[in-house]
Order: C-alpha cells, then sequence, then structure tokens
C-alpha cells in the first residue's frame, strides 16, 4: 500500500515487464551461467531491446526518461532470476559507468557510447580500484601524461565488474602528481587499443555469473577526446556517481532479500519436523516475522531516499545508511532463510545458498559497511547529533 505514494501505474508495468523476463528467460539459464562463471553478453542486447538499460537516460540517446524508481523497480525484479549476472552486469553497465558519460560527456561522447551501450550493443565498466588501493580513491596510482594532443596511460586496476567483457572502461587515473583527490580525471579507454589488455578473470566466492577482472595499462596512447568530463575534477565525478550507484546496491539487495524471505516461507510451509510443519513452530514463525520487519525497513528507507533523489537532493549519509542497511539484510536474510533450510540450504541445487554467497560481497562493494559508517558519522557528528 505504502508504495502508492512513490510508484506510478507505470513502474508496476515496469515490475511485471522485468519479473516475467527475469522468471521466463534468465531463471532458466542460472544454474549454467554459475557454472560457466560468465554470463552470455546477449543478455544485456536483451534487456537493451526491452528498454531496459536506458530507463533513467533522455529519449535523443535512446532512453525512456524516467525517474530513479524505474530503476530501483528494475534492479529489485532481477533478484528472482536467481543467479547475481544480470544484475550486476546491467547495473555496473547502465547504472555506474554510463551515467558518468551522460552527465560529464561531450555531445560526440555520448553519441559514440551511450548510444549503442543503451541497447546493449557495447558494454562498459569502471576502472577505480588498484591492487594497492580501494577504499582510499584519492590515492589511486594509475597515471595519466599528457603527450602532444593526448594522453599516456600506464597503471593496473583490480576487481573490476565487466572487466572480462567490457568494449570500452571508465578509467579514474592520476593527472596532477600533487593534486591529491584534485588530480583525478576521467577517461574512456576502448578494448583493442595498444597496451590496454585483460590480465585475468578473478575468481569469486559468489556472483559468479558477473565477470570480475584484473585490467593492465602499459603505455596506452589516448587521443585528447578520451578525457572525460573535467580534467582534474575526476574525483568529484566520482563521488557524485556513487550515490546512485548506492542507491541501486540498495535495490538489488532489498530484491535478493525478499527473494530469501519467500523462498524460506515456502519451505517452512511444507517442510516436516517433529509432526507438524516448520512454519507452526514459534521459533521459526519469529525468526520469518524478524526477516520481513528487516526486509520492510531496509525497503522504506531505499523508497525514501530514492524520493529525496528524486526531488533533486543527493543526500550522501541517508544513501549511505540506505547501502548499509540494505547490504546487511540481505545478508542476514539470506542466512536466517539458509538456517530455515537446514542441510538442504547448504547443498548447491537449493538456491538459498546462492543468495548467502552473493550477498556478502554488498558489504564490500559501492563502498564498505566502514566507509558507508565514515559518512554518516561525519555528517552527524558535524551537526551536533541534530537533525
Ligand atoms: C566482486 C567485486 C566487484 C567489484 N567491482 C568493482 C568495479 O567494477 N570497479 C571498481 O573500481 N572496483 C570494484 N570493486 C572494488 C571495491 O570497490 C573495493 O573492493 C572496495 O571499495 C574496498 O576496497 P579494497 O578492497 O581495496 O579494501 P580496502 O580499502 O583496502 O579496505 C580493507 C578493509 O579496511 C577497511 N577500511 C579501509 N579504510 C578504512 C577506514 N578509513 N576506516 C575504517 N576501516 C577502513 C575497509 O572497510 C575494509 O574492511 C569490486 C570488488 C569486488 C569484490
Amino acid at each position: 500500500m505504502w508504495k502508492r505514494l512513490f510508484l506510478s501505474e507505470e513502474h508496476e508495468e515496469i515490475r511485471r515487464l522485468v519479473r516475467q523476463f527475469a522468471e521466463r528467460e534468465l531463471q532458466p539459464h542460472a544454474e549454467e551461467w554459475e557454472a560457466q562463471e560468465f554470463m552470455p553478453s546477449d543478455v544485456l542486447r536483451r534487456m537493451g531491446e526491452l528498454g531496459l538499460l536506458g530507463l533513467r537516460y533522455p529519449a535523443e540517446y535512446g532512453g525512456q526518461g524516467l525517474d530513479i524508481f524505474a530503476s530501483i523497480v528494475v534492479y529489485e525484479e532481477l533478484a528472482r532470476c536467481r543467479a547475481a549476472g544480470p544484475a550486476a552486469v546491467a547495473a555496473v553497465h547502465a547504472e555506474i559507468a554510463l551515467p558518468l558519460i551522460l552527465k560529464f560527456g561531450t555531445e560526440a561522447q555520448r553519441r559514440r557510447y551511450l548510444v549503442p551501450g543503451l541497447r546493449g550493443e557495447k558494454i562498459a565498466c569502471l576502472a577505480i580500484t588498484e591492487p594497492d588501493t580501494g577504499s582510499d580513491v584519492a590515492a589511486i596510482r594509475t597515471r595519466a601524461v599528457r603527450d602532444g594532443d593526448g594522453w599516456v596511460l600506464d597503471g593496473a586496476k583490480t576487481f573490476i565488474s565487466n572487466g572480462a567483457r567490457a568494449d570500452f572502461a571508465v578509467v579514474l587515473a592520476r593527472t596532477s602528481p600533487e593534486g591529491g583527490h584534485r588530480g583525478l580525471s576521467h577517461f574512456i579507454v576502448e578494448k583493442g587499443t595498444p597496451g590496454f589488455r585483460v590480465a585475468r578473470q578473478l575468481k569469486k566466492a559468489g556472483q559468479h555469473s558477473a565477470d570480475t577482472a584484473e585490467l593492465q595499462f602499459d603505455q596506452v596512447r589516448l587521443p585528447a577526446d578520451a578525457l572525460l568530463g573535467e580534467e582534474n575534477r575526476g574525483f568529484y565525478q566520482t563521488m557524485w556517481q556513487f550515490q546512485t550507484e548506492r542507491l541501486i546496491a540498495a535495490a538489488v539487495d532489498v530484491g535478493r532479500a525478499r527473494v530469501a524471505l519467500e523462498l524460506a516461507v515456502a519451505y517452512a510451509g511444507t517442510r516436516q519436523a517433529f509432526g507438524g510443519l516448520l512454519a507452526e513452530k514459534q521459533v521459526i514463525r519469529h525468526r520469518i516475522a524478524d526477516m520481513a520487519t528487516r526486509v520492510e525497513t531496509a525497503r522504506r528507507l531505499l523508497y525514501t531516499t530514492a524520493w529525496e533523489v528524486k526531488s533533486g537532493g543527493q543526500p550522501a549519509a541517508a544513501i549511505s545508511m540506505c547501502k548499509l542497511v540494505a547490504a546487511n539484510t540481505a545478508l542476514s536474510v539470506a542466512d536466517d532463510a539458509l538456517q530455515i533450510h537446514g542441510g538442504y540450504g547448504y547443498m548447491q541445487e537449493y538456491p538459498v545458498q546462492r543468495l548467502w554467497r552473493d550477498a556478502r560481497v554488498s558489504r564490500i562493494v559501492a563502498g564498505t559497511d566502514e566507509i558507508m559508517r565514515e559518512i554518516i558519522g561525519r555528517e552527524v557528528i558535524g551537526k551536533g547529533g541534530r537533525e
């Protein structure tokens, strides 16, 4: 009922479309993609056809011109396919990397990357993290040095989602040795550019169907128009981008937690123990009540925060709270759902173990729990604890 405060009939139609897409077209392949440790990129082309990549982009680039709630609905529902790949790959592409091109790119960059990107024909990744630094973005060492009209890029990036499949990477590099966080800039580096290579695809504890890679840049020559946005403004551009990345990450986690809750309820409603159904035991009922309460709390926080964003705000502390709560909710609800399944929950043939493995990384990616607490703590203390 309360969701009607935020969602229109159009949002609900998108939800129905994505639910059907996830259950009919994606879920049948979940096991295969997880086993292969790769989801085919055709899935993004199909999402492009369905209009799911361009939800928040202007029509002139092939988008639908909708609001943040359209994206939230899509990423909540994609969890229904029971593999992390579709949500992770699409979110990194359409909600994390491409928004930087829309916001800071030139018209030529938008035409070159956004138009095919929103159709799912060219796939993007965003490369910030390096082997020696992740949370401390201002400490990155990959550097771009001016060379005539263009640039020469050198360095390495790690843990890059979509890194193995991307047609182009949006790369954060140091452009001023003395500048600290003021000396960083974004560059667009196309696959096939000499000196740019995927060093290796990484093996993860979960999220197997989403690719994650190390990228290497050795004397990569870039034209002047590879610079994205203003020189030395890359740190600020990244901080802008983190805000929607964290909201979308929260939507993925809320979706994952809802699926785990549904699986737990379904199992408790059929499993017999000590002469009755699990669902009839008060301990189980209370555990399910707690799980549902946590999901509802995370979801309401997500929707109210998204409303602030839709109204033009960038409430960094509220977004961090939302990301922190959703990540921990997804993990704890998946853990409880696994517990309710008993031994079956730990078996690979039951999807609940995958939700639990997949959820663990949410406390690390898009800003760790500790960094979320830093942002929240700074604001709360800065305001003397007042509203
Ligand atoms: C599956 C996966 C996908 C990813 N995808 C991408 C991607 O597409 N692009 C990209 O650029 N990066 C990506 N990352 C990287 C991710 O953003 C980083 O792992 C994350 O930001 C943390 O950085 P780190 O791993 O270097 O840990 P560190 O920053 O070294 O932190 C290690 C630990 O110390 C804590 N810590 C650090 N600083 C503080 C502090 N000041 N106070 C208290 N505690 C602190 C952290 O919270 C963490 O617990 C991905 C990571 C994974 C695992």
